[in-house]
């Protein structure tokens, strides 16, 4: 398929999407939230067996005491620009990522 982004000197450019974030080894940093103009990810809180309990801010949120940590959750893909910024700060390399090239049209 032939890449039909390009950049402002007319380069091509293909975007790389995130689509899903491994819960199991996200540390919760928030340093993807924090580089994303985009909100397609937000801090979710979890139970001890690894449910998700819901959009976590920090503050005063535990859950009713079920809070045993927080994760980073994509929870609005559709909204991202591919920019790649977030894969560049994740610590744990946790991120999945497509191109463009291959999601159908
Ligand atoms: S690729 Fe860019 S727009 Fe998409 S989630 Fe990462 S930082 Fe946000
Ligand atoms: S940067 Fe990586 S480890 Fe940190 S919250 Fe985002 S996905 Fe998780």
């Amino acid at each position: 398929m032939i890449c039909s982004f390009v950049t402002r000197d007319g380069s091509r450019w293909m975007p790389k999407y995130l689509t899903a974030i491994d819960g199991a080894t996200c540390i919760g940093c928030g340093r993807c939230f924090k580089v994303c103009s985009r909100e397609v990810m937000h801090l979710h809180g979890i139970d001890d067996a690894g449910e998700i309990l819901g959009v976590c801010d920090g503050e005063d949120d535990n859950f009713d005491g079920d809070l045993n940590r927080m994760i980073m959750v994509v929870d609005h893909p559709g909204r991202c620009i591919g920019c790649g910024a977030c894969a560049r700060v994740c610590p744990k390399n946790c991120q999945t990522h497509i191109g463009a090239d291959t999601i159908a049209a």
